[in-house]
């Protein structure tokens, strides 16, 4: 009794000391984690019908910027390829008929009429025994039905040609439409474009397509960050976690939209986050999502609209302190500040929303299986990510963990890949035989 009393006097004056310095207590604690598995479900099921299916995130995009793109609909094509007759080969247009039966020691003779200049409407028509120059591309005129190349013909006094073997209808040209017919779909909702797919949009005239191009907004937030571009003065340190997610945004084919640095006051952080719900599909901002005095990011996620908080706090290493939330329909999330935790936390919860929209421009890489080369003790009770380097010997994969705080971003650099160890397990053992996941 004595005991504990005298425990709470000196925990109340402990108090009475730490207010008077201004400091609030490191009080709270991440309590119930929930695992990686946990986490994906609660996200999943609370996101919109849309999202989980990928389809959000929908604009016009210009096709010359959207390699790799998803389409969100169904292209009809809104025009004739080729929208002439036009000859494949270099030689005469002619009328198929006026060669039949003809050979090298019995000529055709067909009278030159014209010449089709590329890119003109030819202003003469052909009739019986007539022929004209024509080159590839060019539009054959009125009457021929067919091409003969220049090897099998002859000049023949002036103004004329032998033509040396009979030419079927239809040889060396090709008709209107043989290649799309108007109306006709030429690229099916859901495909990924590629050049050979804007090359086909471009010569029907199409000049926008609406793809999934999700746009997600990225705050770094804390007094101590300044921008990358500028120099630090004592105590700051650059932002890593900024410019960090929108290239891996821009990896799997998003838009990353810059919402740029914010100290840790709830007005300024409200503000930048209420500007990317309104402008992004989803919001991601790095930093306060522990449980200090600073860490503004989950009761302000709440306030912005609901649900809210959806997760807070996930048994996972690096990267336990994470919000998850979703505010009217729109995914947010609260990275851990760590730039090591804050990538791999992407790549878990966020990088399969982009993916789902098709976004991506590459699937997630396959795992490699390799030979684990020395042992690796983990914590049980949370799933752990291990950066390791990959060599290959004697046609096997080996996998080397890089030791060292997960917070040092150079541990990553250096790595291949990551290895996963399960919640449960209290380590890996040298050959023990692991999936590694490329880092990419
Ligand atoms: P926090 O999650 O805000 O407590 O931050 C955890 C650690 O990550 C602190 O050492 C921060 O200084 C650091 N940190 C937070 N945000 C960034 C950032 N954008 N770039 C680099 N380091 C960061
Ligand atoms: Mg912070």
């Amino acid at each position: 009794m004595a005991d504990s009393q005298s425990a709470h006097l000196s925990a109340s004056k402990d108090a009475v000391t730490l207010a008077a310095n201004h400091i609030t207590p490191m009080s709270r604690e991440l309590r119930h984690l929930k695992t990686l598995d946990e986490a994906r479900k609660i996200l999943w099921e609370a996101l919109p019908a849309r999202v989980r299916e990928g389809r959000f995130g929908v604009r016009p995009v210009e096709i010359a910027e959207a390699l790799g793109l998803v389409l969100d609909e169904e292209i009809p094509s809104p025009t004739d390829l080729p929208p002439f007759d036009r000859s494949l080969m270099d030689g005469y247009a002619l009328r198929a008929q006026d060669t039949f039966g003809a050979s090298e020691g019995l000529p055709a003779y067909l009278k030159l009429v014209g010449e089709v200049q590329m890119g003109d409407t030819p202003a003469f028509a052909l009739s019986h025994n007539q022929a004209a120059r024509i080159a590839t591309g060019g539009m054959l005129p009125e009457g021929a039905d067919a091409v003969v190349m220049v090897e099998y013909t002859q000049p023949w006094g002036d103004d004329s040609i032998e033509v040396l073997r009979p030419v079927a209808p239809g040889d060396h040209v090709v008709r209107r439409a043989d290649d799309v017919r108007e109306g006709q779909a030429i690229l099916p909702a859901g495909h990924r474009l590629r050049p050979q797919d804007i090359s086909a949009l471009a010569g029907l005239g199409v000049t926008t397509v609406p793809v999934r191009l999700p746009r997600v907004a990225v705050l770094s937030t804390g007094p101590e960050i300044v921008p990358h571009t500028d120099p630090v003065s004592p105590g700051k340190i650059r932002d890593m976690n900024g410019p960090a997610l929108r290239a891996a945004i821009r990896s799997l084919g998003a838009e990353p939209l810059n919402l740029g640095l914010v100290t840790d006051e709830e007005e300024p952080l409200r503000d930048a986050l209420r500007r990317g719900l309104a402008e992004a599909d989803i919001v991601l901002a790095s930093g306060g999502t522990s449980v200090g005095a600073a860490d503004l990011m989950p009761d302000i996620i709440s306030s912005l609209g609901t649900p809210g908080v959806l997760v807070h706090g996930v048994a996972v290493k690096p990267g336990k302190p994470v919000v998850i939330g979703l505010v009217d329909e729109t995914p947010i999330f609260g990275l851990p500040g760590h730039p090591t935790s804050c990538l791999l936390i992407f790549r878990e919860l966020v990088a399969p929303l982009l993916r789902a929209a098709g976004g991506a421009r590459a699937a997630r890489p396959r795992p490699v299986r390799a030979l684990l080369s020395r042992n690796y003790p983990s914590q049980a009770g949370r799933e752990e990510f291990v950066p390791v380097r990959l060599e290959e010997r004697e046609g096997e994969w080996h996998a080397t963990p890089l030791l060292g705080p997960s917070a040092l971003i150079s541990t990553l650099v250096k790595a291949d890949g990551l290895v996963c160890i399960p919640a449960e397990a209290e380590g890996l053992y040298a050959g023990d035989s692991v999936d590694v996941e490329p880092l990419e």
